[in-house]
């Protein structure tokens, strides 16, 4: 999964990354495995802006910090995605409580959003010759979002081949792990990058920057980061880095 492309493995990526943990650490997997990598986020109206403007910090953060990353990381976009909101009706989007719903989805589950921004990525990478699209997606974690579901992904993978008329690769470097091994990822991924302290400043670097929280919540700083501690966004992550750090002792 980390290993380095061969001359006859693609050389080029488009992340998915909206600034929070897991597109992060996706982040710096696709910068460990590729030459040339490009990044994409959605404004999708969310409620919270402060997703968006994270991104940015993230990113100069990843710069300044990991001069072999920044080498390899070209254009940052961000495209209006803004119609999930118009036709959606989530808690992400519209100032609701957080809660069950009737068909046991939790209401922060915006309805085919995965499915319209890997649609908007795969346009996006055949236009700048991106040769694979990567998404923090996982079924180990996935709230029950049926979007982020490896079925869906492969089935994904197929319709935008197709519609496309080329191989569009989907790759999903978290499907199969949890929050603790996400955490212990993003460390081997520093580590690897920078083999003194690499690690642990790739860890503060997604403890301080990114942002997780389903309620915009930046005021409160947790060891694992910043958030309200009780959406299940917070619990996740929370939770993950208490059984890393446990692990790791
Ligand atoms: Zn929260």
């Amino acid at each position: 999964m980390t290993q380095p492309a061969p001359a006859d493995r693609p050389l080029s990526a488009l992340v998915l990354f909206s600034g929070g943990q897991d597109s992060t650490t996706c982040l710096a997997d696709a910068l460990t495995r590729f030459e040339r990598v490009e990044t994409v986020g959605f404004d999708y109206g969310q409620r919270h802006r402060v997703e968006l403007a994270q991104r940015g910090v993230v990113l100069q953060a990843l710069r300044r910090r990991f001069a072999a990353w920044d080498a390899r990381l070209g254009d940052d976009c961000v495209l209006d995605a803004s119609v999930l909101g118009t036709v959606g009706d989530s808690a992400l989007t519209r100032e609701v409580a957080i809660q069950m719903q009737a068909d046991g989805l939790p209401n922060t589950f915006v309805p085919a959003r995965n499915l319209l921004f890997l649609t908007l990525a795969a346009a996006l990478a055949y236009r700048r010759g991106l040769q694979v699209i990567t998404v923090g997606v996982s079924q180990t974690d996935y709230s029950g979002y049926p979007d982020c579901r490896h079925d869906t992904m492969q089935a994904m993978q197929r319709a935008l081949s197709l519609g496309i008329g080329q191989h569009v690769v989907i790759d999903t470097p978290l499907m199969w792990i949890d929050k603790a091994a996400t955490w212990q990822l993003a460390h081997a991924l520093g580590q690897r990058a920078e083999p003194v302290g690499g690690g642990d400043a790739l860890l503060e670097l997604i403890v301080e920057h990114t942002h997780t929280c389903y309620t915009g919540e930046r005021s409160r700083r947790h060891d694992w980061g910043y958030g309200c501690g009780h959406c299940p966004a917070c619990q996740l992550r929370a939770d993950g880095w208490r059984r890393w750090r446990a692990r790791k002792v």
